[in-house]
């Protein structure tokens, strides 16, 4: 876990900006919304800032013994199981160029024989994402697995939000989009109570909530936040990590692809050593590659 960026999840007992209490915008926001209003759901109202990755998967070799292979240094699982997998294509397992575990794998991208990549599978924990930042990652298809948290099972009357990063820093403008958030909410809440009355007659309570929360999740932003459990293999990870650290691509879902290049770095390094990071004019960081999309 980032212990950094979970230290930057804010619980907000008060706007954090203004310091104002949410008690005296619900009091206004409720009047507007509902004459019953679940007022308990206005007193905390999470927030992210930064998302959270977490290596929660990761792969195991297990050298066969009839097939050894000379190793010149030491390798994460994965990165023995690529050259493995390569060297078996040429029955070189006795390593006649005499190379390291991080040369061999840049000759694999030089070569472009990208498919043994697809052997190493690492699984992240995604949190503190918004919803349409999941709608872009889950674009990536080759290679990837998803289990993203249900809007209909779970109940999200006390969502966590993710700001936007174009929106960080900016007094005014942190201030107004808290108060569009609580105001989402607030309108979810109103909607599933009104669903789960309109459907009492459902004996199902289960069944009821269900459909209530399915109903009603079409009011909140596109800013809730979102979980998801993401498995790729390297081949499909440098892919996905070129496109989203591109000066082009949105910048949330680049925060989050620069995590997610720090993490299977720190696990599994000689994977992405011809990325290199640099800080864009937006204040967020973009890399470029030397080896693209192999
Ligand atoms: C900066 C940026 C802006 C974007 N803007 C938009 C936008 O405005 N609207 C929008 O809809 N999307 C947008 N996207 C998403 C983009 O179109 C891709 O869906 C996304 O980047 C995933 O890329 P991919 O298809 O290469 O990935 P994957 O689906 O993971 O595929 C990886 C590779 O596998 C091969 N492949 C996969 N499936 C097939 C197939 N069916 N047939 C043949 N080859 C296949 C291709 O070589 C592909 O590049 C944007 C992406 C970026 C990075």
């Amino acid at each position: 876990m980032d212990v950094e960026s979970r230290e930057r999840q804010e619980t907000c007992d008060v706007n954090p900006v203004t310091g104002i209490p949410p008690a005296n915008h619900d009091s206004s926001l409720i009047a507007r919304l509902s004459s019953h209003p679940p007022v308990a759901y206005f007193s905390r109202m999470r927030l992210y800032r930064e998302p959270l990755v977490t290596l929660i998967g990761r792969p195991q070799f297990i050298e066969p013994a009839q097939l050894p292979v000379q190793w010149r240094e030491p390798g994460s699982d994965g990165e023995r199981l690529a050259e493995f997998a390569g060297r078996l294509c040429y029955m070189s397992q006795r390593n006649p160029a005499n190379r390291t575990t991080a040369e061999y794998l840049i000759n694999i991208l030089k070569q472009g024989h990208g498919s043994v990549f697809e052997h190493a599978v690492y699984v992240l924990l995604i949190e503190g994402v918004s919803r349409s930042l999941s709608h872009e990652l889950v674009r990536h298809r080759a290679g990837f697995g998803y289990s993203q948290l249900s809007q209909r099972y779970v109940d999200e009357s006390d969502a966590a939000f993710v700001m936007p990063p174009a929106i960080q820093g900016d007094e005014a403008a942190e201030a107004e989009w808290l108060e569009q958030m609580q105001a989402a909410q607030a309108s979810y809440v109103q909607a599933v109570n009104r669903l789960m009355e309109r459907y009492a007659w459902i004996e199902d309570r289960m069944h009821r909530r269900k459909l209530a929360r399915e109903a009603a999740r079409s009011v909140l932003p596109n800013g809730t936040e979102t979980k998801i459990v993401v498995s790729g293999n390297i081949r499909a990870w440098r892919g996905m990590l070129e496109l989203r650290l591109g000066e082009g691509a949105e910048r949330e879902i680049r925060r989050l692809a620069a995590k997610v290049l720090a993490t299977l770095r720190a696990e599994t390094p000689r994977f992405f050593a011809d990325f290199e990071l640099y800080p864009a004019e937006d204040g967020e960081q973009a890399a470029r590659v030397v080896y693209h999309k192999v």
